[in-house]
Order: structure tokens, then C-alpha cells, then sequence
């Protein structure tokens, strides 16, 4: 990829390579240059400026294929740092159970739950999982996703873990966009370990981790933190054995209710702790000395009717805020970052310049990909969004369910 774009009404999202997370006021700051120009060279990012006074002959650029963007914006791509998008089927007749009125536990009781998505996934082989997940990565990618994070925790036992887990190793092979990859085998205790729990966290941590080290299967260690589900001990007892075998912590928490998972997340050294709906001021507090970042992932409370994250709250107290999709079947049946943007502005917020920093920047950072992507910066990787002609940046969130997305690159 040689592309010269020229004419770009904004070019936004420039930082300097030392720039690698935005906190608190930081995230209301979007750096752009007006009437710009951008030299894409090998698939990274090689040059920029005003096109102003501009002499193309001082620069390199033979053999640049010019695209004109007179009116569009030129933006980084989202970096989604949370999804479940390796999964079977959907679950679109929950949905209407839900609309019915039917409880968690009664839906439970039918078969549905994340439990449902387990029984699905084990009766699927490797390469339908490959092949519906590849059709969602093209189809995030075009919405302007340019890496993702994804999440096993549809197996829920030795076997169907790891062949989630493979699926994702091989899906990072073939993907056109970068793939980070999350261990979750602590989503739900399975129905046959249900008087048995310790059983279940010692599969977990004395077999399974092992041979995914030995396959180098995951990045990360991911446990689902709430209330019926996985206690703040048992956190503690699966992150410390996920990092014994190189898995850093990113966890779910605080979703349902307050749980002790911000906590827990925080003494383990987790990159990041995502949900948050139920944060008090203690948990901000807490996040506001350490190294972990609050994920919000808005579509989740959007779908499931639940009252958003104090977004405002935690960038006031000078937190770094991150956003990402949590697409999955059961929550969130769409990875489409700019409906997650519109929903940070419209029910948290945020203002577009502050949701954009959260989707981009700060996304690559909670999936360690900080240095290559997220930002305008040069040496960096030219995953970029070309927009339709739009008035100003604050368009993708305010036209939400239209597509201002004219084009993505990605290389
Ligand atoms: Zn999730």
C-alpha cells in the first residue's frame, strides 16, 4: 500500500509515538491538522501535513497511488478491546423471551444463557467456528474496526476451550486486522460442576492452562467476576495462575453488582477491568492508583436495559476510559464501534472527541497494541478510516445507525 491522500478536510488523531494513554481531561483533546495530507507507505503511516504550500516533489512519493478526500475525515481505526465473536449461533430467541418478560433464571431454565452458547459451540466443528467468525472480522473491519480483542469462554471444558482457543490462534494467522486473544474459560461454571466448583477453577488452572502456554493460545486471562458466577477469591486464585503461565489479567467486572472485581483486578495487575455499570466511588478511587483502565462497553447496558457506567465520573477523576464493543450473542450482537461511540455520548456523556480517544488509543492500549496502532503517528500502522463527506468528527456519533464510513484501510 502506497497511497498518497491528499485534500483531507481533517486529519484527526495525530499524536507523537510517546503518547500511549489518555486520562481524564486528556481524552477531550483530539489533535487534528485541516485541509491535510497523509503518505501511507508499506502499510504504515509515513508522512503527514498541511496542504498548505506543500511541495510533493520533497517527498518520496513516486508511484503513490493519490486519493482525493476533499470533505472526508481521516481518523485511526477503533480498536476494539473486548468481544466474544467466536461463538456459534446467535440467540436471537432469547431476545423475544426477554421482550416476553421472561427472567434470567426462567430463560436459564429454557436453555438459554451463556450455557446455551456452550452447548452450541461444542457441537460445532473448527472450520464452521473459522469460517462465521472471519465473515464477523470482515464485517467489523468495514465498519472500522482495525483490531480486536477475542474472548474464548464458550467451551467450558478442557476440549471446547481449547478449540476455541485454536480457532482464535488460527484466526490471527488469516485475519486482516490484528487479534489479541483472551482466555475465558471462568465465564460460567458448567452445569456438571455445579456442586463441585473447586473442581472446575483446578481444571481450569492445573490443566488447561498449561497446555495453553504450551501452544501459546492466549494472551490474556479473563474471568467473569460477579455475583452466581465467579466470587473476588476465586478471581484472585485463577488471575495469579494465569500469570504463572505468562496470561495477563483482563476481567470482567462490576457488571450485575458491585462484586469486588475492580478490586480484584487491580491488586492482580489487570490491564484493564471492563463492564463497570455498578461503580461507586470506592472503585473509582481505587482505579484512580493503579494501572488497570476502565473498559465501558455501552451496547451491553443498551441491550440489556441496564444503567450505563458513570463514564463522566471517572474521566472528571481523572481516569483513562476505554471502549469497546463486548460483541457476543447473548449481549451484545454487534461489533459496530460507532453505535458504541453514539452511546457513550448519548447516554454517558462523553463528548465525540473524548468517545473517539476511548475507541482508538486507549482501546490499542488495553490490548498492548498502543505502540503499532490507535493514533496518526508516523511508523505507526496505517489502519485508518476514510469518512463520507461529514461536517465535522462529531457526525459519526451523532448520525448513529447510519454508516458516515466511506472506506477503511487497513494493511
Ligand atoms: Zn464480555
Amino acid at each position: 500500500m502506497n497511497i498518497l491522500f491528499k485534500n483531507i478536510k481533517s486529519l484527526a488523531g495525530i499524536r507523537s509515538a510517546d503518547v500511549k494513554l489518555l486520562k481524564g481531561n486528556e481524552l477531550n483533546e483530539l489533535p487534528a491538522i485541516d485541509d491535510a495530507w497523509l503518505h501511507v507507505q508499506d502499510g504504515n503511516i509515513a508522512a503527514y501535513g498541511g496542504m498548505k504550500g506543500v511541495d510533493f516533489n520533497l517527498f518520496k512519493v513516486e508511484g503513490a497511488i493519490d486519493v482525493d478526500c476533499t470533505g472526508r475525515i481521516i481518523l485511526p481505526c477503533f480498536c476494539d478491546s473486548h468481544t466474544h465473536l467466536v461463538f456459534a449461533d446467535w440467540r436471537q430467541e432469547e431476545f423475544v423471551y426477554k421482550i416476553q418478560g421472561l427472567s434470567y433464571e426462567e430463560i436459564a431454565a429454557r436453555g438459554g444463557g451463556i450455557l446455551n452458547s456452550a452447548k452450541k459451540l461444542n457441537a460445532t466443528s473448527e472450520e464452521v467456528l473459522m469460517e462465521k467468525a472471519l465473515q464477523r472480522i470482515e464485517e467489523i473491519k468495514n465498519q472500522g474496526t482495525g483490531a480486536v480483542e477475542i474472548k474464548s469462554g464458550y467451551g467450558l471444558c478442557y476440549e471446547g476451550e481449547l478449540k476455541m482457543l485454536r480457532v482464535i490462534k488460527k484466526l490471527k494467522n488469516i485475519s486482516p486486522i490484528p487479534i489479541k486473544a483472551s482466555f475465558l474459560g471462568a465465564h460460567a461454571i458448567p452445569l456438571e460442576y455445579k456442586e463441585r466448583r473447586s473442581d472446575y477453577i483446578k481444571m481450569l488452572t492445573d490443566e488447561l492452562m498449561p497446555k495453553i502456554a504450551e501452544e501459546n493460545l492466549a494472551d490474556y486471562c479473563d474471568v467473569f467476576c460477579e455475583k452466581g458466577f465467579f466470587t473476588s477469591d476465586e478471581t484472585d486464585l485463577i488471575l495469579q495462575a494465569g500469570w504463572k503461565y505468562g496470561l495477563k489479567p483482563k476481567i470482567h467486572a462490576n457488571q450485575l453488582a458491585i462484586s469486588g472485581g475492580v478490586q480484584a483486578g487491580i491488586r492482580n495487575n489487570a490491564i484493564s477491568v471492563d463492564h463497570l455499570e455498578n461503580v461507586g466511588d470506592e472503585e473509582i478511587e481505587a482505579l484512580k492508583n493503579s494501572y488497570t483502565i476502565p473498559t465501558l462497553l455501552p451496547s451491553a447496558a443498551f441491550f440489556l436495559r441496564m444503567q450505563y457506567p458513570p463514564a463522566r465520573k471517572m474521566i472528571e477523576a481523572g481516569l483513562p476510559v476505554t471502549l469497546a464493543t463486548d460483541y457476543n450473542p447473548g449481549s451484545s450482537p454487534s461489533g459496530r464501534m460507532s453505535f458504541v461511540i453514539s452511546l457513550a455520548c448519548i447516554q454517558m456523556k462523553m463528548t465525540p472527541e473524548e468517545a473517539i480517544n476511548a475507541a482508538t488509543l486507549n482501546g490499542a492500549r488495553a490490548m498492548e497494541l498502543e505502540n503499532v496502532l490507535g493514533s496518526i503517528t508516523v511508523g505507526k500502522k496505517a489502519n485508518i478510516i476514510l469518512t463520507k463527506p461529514i461536517n465535522s468528527i462529531s457526525n459519526i456519533a451523532y448520525n448513529f445507525g447510519n454508516d458516515v464510513i466511506e472506506k477503511v484501510f487497513v494493511s
